[in-house]
C-alpha cells in the first residue's frame, strides 16, 4: 500500500494520499496535528478530530519545547523526542533543528547509547524495517511494506558492534534511526527519502537472550555462511526495489564490517561509517592540527590504540589519502603502529584479520621492543598522533600522557571511543598531564573546563561531521559509487571549514553551530569529485546550486486526498 506520494506542483511539493480520518493522524510523514488547515480537515475527514485552533509550525514548536523542558533526565528527553518523531516528523525536525546544539547529544551520542541499552524497556512505537532471518523468504514483501517508497538512503545495522557497547541485538536499531536524524537535521536529506533497517540475525549477548522484554529474535547469531547469504539476498532485494539507493552500513562488528564493505563498495553506492566516516573526520582533525603546527602528514608517526573497525578504517583512510597526495606507499606504510588486545601488531601474528595485517609491523622489528604494550610502544616510537579507538576507558593514563608530552612537541591526542564512559582519556586529564601542549579532540562531547585562567572547549572528532554531508552530496547528484577521492575531498572540506571559521588555539574540529555549513561544504566537495570521476551525471546546474536546491528544510506541504 502506498500511503502517500509527493508531487512537484508549480507552487512547490504537494502530498497526495489515499488516506482519510484517523490513519492520517497516525502516520508521522503525514500528520500535522493542529496545523491541518480547515480545508484539509474537511477533505481528509478530520473535522472535529482536532481542537479548532489551526496552528503554525512555529506555534507547535513552542509548545513542544515547553514539553521537552518538562523532562529533566536526558533519557526521558530522548524518549519524548522519539515519540514526537513517530507522531509528527515535520514538527520533530523543526524542533530539533531550532535547538540543535541542545538536542544533538540527546538524539545522538552520548544519550543514544543509553537508549540502545534501554531499547526493550523503553520501546513505544515502531520506525523503519526489521528484517529478521526467519523472514528470509519474504524480503520483497518486507521492503515493499516501507512507508516511504522513494527511498534514496538506507542506514542498516545488524546491532553486533554498537558504539563501544558491543552486541545489542535488535536494540541496535536506535543507531540507524539516530544517524538518519542527523542526515536530515544536518545534512538536509529529505526524511521522505530515508529508511532505517535492522537486520536481525540473533544476538550473542546472553543478557538479552534471557531478558523477558527482549524484542528481537531470541536466537544466537547465525553462522558466517548463512550470514553472508542473507546479506546478499537483502542487498539483491534492496537494489531491485530501490536501484539508486545509497547504503550506509552502521555498527557491524569488525568480524564482518570490512569484508562487507570490500565486497560491495565497487558494486553499489555504499559506505561504512565506522570505517570510512571515522577516517574522514579524523584526517580532517589531524590536518587542522598540522596547520597550526606547520607540519605535514609525511612527518607524522601514527599510533592507533584499538585496531578494530574504526582504528583500521582511520589507518586506511590516512594511508589512501597520503598516496593520493603523492607520498610513496612504502614510506607511508612505515608511519603506522597499531595496537590491539595482544599489544603491538606484527605481520607474523596468525590471528590478525586482513585490515589489521595491512598495517602490522614487520616481524623483524619484534626484538626492538622489550614489551608490546602501549607505554613501551610510545617510548620507542614517540608518536606524534595518538588515536584511541579501543573503547577501553582510561587507557591513556596520566603517566602515559606525561611521558608522551616529554617525548613529542605538541602531540595530537584523539580519544575517539564512545560513549563518554569508554573514552581513553578525558580532555581535562590530557591538558593537565601534557601541560596544555597537546591538541585534543574526543569522540563524545565533553563539558568545557578551566585550564589555568582559560576556558577550554574540546572539539568532537565524530563522524557526525562527515556522513551527513557525504549523504547530501551523493543524493544531490545521484552518485553511483563512493570513491576514496570523494572521501579525501570530504576530509579536506571539513578541515578548511575549521581553518576559516575557528580561531581558538585549542579547537581542531568543527563545533555544533557549524554542522550545517560543514555538511554543505562536504556535499559540494563530494558531489564535485563524483562528477569529475564520472560517478555521477553532470548537468548545467552548478554543484552548489544542486546541493542547495535539494537541501530539505522542515515545513508542511499541502495534503490532498487522492483515492
Ligand atoms: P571494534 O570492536 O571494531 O574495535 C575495538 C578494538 O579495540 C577491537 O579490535 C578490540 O580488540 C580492541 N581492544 C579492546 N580492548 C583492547 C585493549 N585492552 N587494548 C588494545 N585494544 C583493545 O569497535 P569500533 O567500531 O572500531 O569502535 C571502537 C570505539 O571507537 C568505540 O568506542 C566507538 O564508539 C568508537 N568510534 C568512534 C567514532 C567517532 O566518530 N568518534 C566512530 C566509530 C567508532
Amino acid at each position: 500500500m502506498q500511503y502517500y506520494q509527493i508531487i512537484q506542483s508549480e507552487t512547490g511539493p504537494v502530498i497526495h494520499s489515499p488516506l482519510k480520518g484517523k490513519p492520517i493522524l497516525t502516520i508521522p510523514q503525514l500528520n500535522k496535528g493542529t496545523a491541518f488547515t480547515i480545508e484539509e480537515r474537511k477533505q481528509l475527514g478530520l473535522l472535529g478530530k482536532l481542537p479548532p485552533c489551526v496552528e503554525t509550525l512555529e506555534a507547535q514548536k513552542k509548545r513542544a519545547y515547553v514539553q521537552y523542558c518538562d523532562y529533566s533526565q536526558p533519557m526521558h528527553k530522548n524518549i519524548f523526542l522519539n515519540v514526537l518523531h513517530n507522531t509528527n516528523e515535520i514538527l520533530f525536525y523543526g524542533l530539533v533543528k531550532q535547538h540543535f546544539k541542545e538536542m544533538m547529544p540527546i538524539v545522538y551520542t552520548p544519550v543514544v547509547g543509553d537508549s540502545v541499552i534501554d531499547f526493550n524497556k523503553a520501546f513505544r512505537q515502531t520506525r523503519g524495517l526489521y528484517v529478521c532471518y526467519e523472514d528470509r523468504d519474504c524480503l520483497d514483501e518486507i521492503f515493499r511494506n516501507a512507508t516511504n517508497t522513494d527511498v534514496k538512503l538506507i542506514v542498516v545495522t545488524d546491532g553486533s558492534g554498537v558504539l563501544g557497547i558491543g552486541d545489542q541485538g535488535v536494540g541496535g536499531m536506535g543507531i540507524p534511526i539516530a544517524k538518519l536524524v542527523l542526515y536530515t537535521a544536518i545534512g538536509g536529506v529529505s526524511p521522505y527519502n530515508t529508511l532505517p533497517v535492522m537486520i536481525d540475525v540473533g544476538t550473542d549477548n546472553p543478557d538479552l537472550l534471557k531478558d523477558p522484554l527482549y524484542l528481537g529474535w531470541r536466537h544466537p547469531r547465525i553462522d558466517d555462511v548463512k550470514y553472508r547469504e542473507f546479506i546478499e539476498k537483502i542487498i539483491d532485494c534492496v537494489m531491485r526495489i530501490y536501484p539508486d539507493v545509497f547504503v550506509h552500513w552502521e555498527d557491524f562488528s569488525s568480524r564482518h564490517a570490512s569484508t562487507i564493505l570490500k565486497h560491495y563498495q565497487n558494486k553499489i553506492c555504499t559506505f561504512n561509517d565506522d570505517i570510512q566516516g571515522t577516517g574522514v573526520v579524523t584526517l580532517a582533525a589531524i590536518w587542522s592540527a598540522l596547520k597550526k603546527k606547520s607540519q605535514t602528514l609525511g612527518e607524522q608517526r601514527f599510533l592507533i590504540f584499538g585496531a578494530g573497525a574504526a582504528g583500521c578504517g582511520i589507518a586506511d583512510h590516512l594511508y589512501f589519502s597520503m598516496l593520493q597526495l603523492g607520498y610513496n606507499p612504502k614510506e607511508v606504510r612505515e608511519c603506522f603502529w597499531l595496537i590491539d588486545r595482544q599489544g603491538l601488531l606484527f605481520e607474523d601474528d596468525p590471528i590478525l584479520h586482513e585490515a589489521q595485517r595491512r598495517f602490522a609491523r614487520p616481524s623483524h622489528e619484534r626484538p626492538g621492543y622489550d614489551r608490546y604494550d602501549l607505554e613501551t610502544v610510545i617510548r620507542k616510537v614517540k608518536p606524534t598522533v595518538l588515536i584511541g579507538s579501543s573503547a577501553v576507558k582510561g587507557a591513556f593514563t596520566e603517566q602515559i600522557l606525561k611521558e608522551l608530552a616529554g617525548l613529542v612537541d605538541r602531540p595530537l591526542i584523539l580519544p575517539l571511543s564512545n560513549p563518554i564512559s569508554r573514552a581513553e582519556a578525558t580532555p581535562q586529564l590530557i591538558m593537565e598531564a601534557t601541560d596544555g601542549s597537546a591538541f585534543v579532540a574526543t569522540g563524545s562531547p565533553f563539558p568545557s573546563f578551566n585550564f589555568g585562567d582559560e576556558l577550554v572547549i574540546t572539539g568532537q572528532c565524530n563522524n557526525a561531521y562527515a556522513f551527513p554531508g557525504i549523504g547530501l552530496g551523493v543524493v544531490a547528484v545521484n552518485a553511483r559509487r563512493i570513491s576514496d577521492q570523494m572521501l579525501l575531498a570530504a576530509s579536506r572540506a571539513i578541515s578548511q571549514c575549521v581553518e576559516e571559521n575557528i580561531y581558538s588555539k585549542w579547537l581542531i574540529t568543527p563545533i555544533p553551530e557549524m554542522a550545517v555549513l560543514v555538511a554543505k561544504r562536504v556535499a559540494y566537495a563530494v558531489a564535485e569529485v563524483a562528477i569529475e570521476q564520472g560517478l555521477a551525471q553532470a548537468t548545467n546546474e552548478s554543484v552548489v546550486d544542486r546541493v542547495d536546491r535539494v537541501y530539505w528544510e522542515p515545513k508542511y506541504y499541502p495534503i490532498i486526498y487522492q483515492p
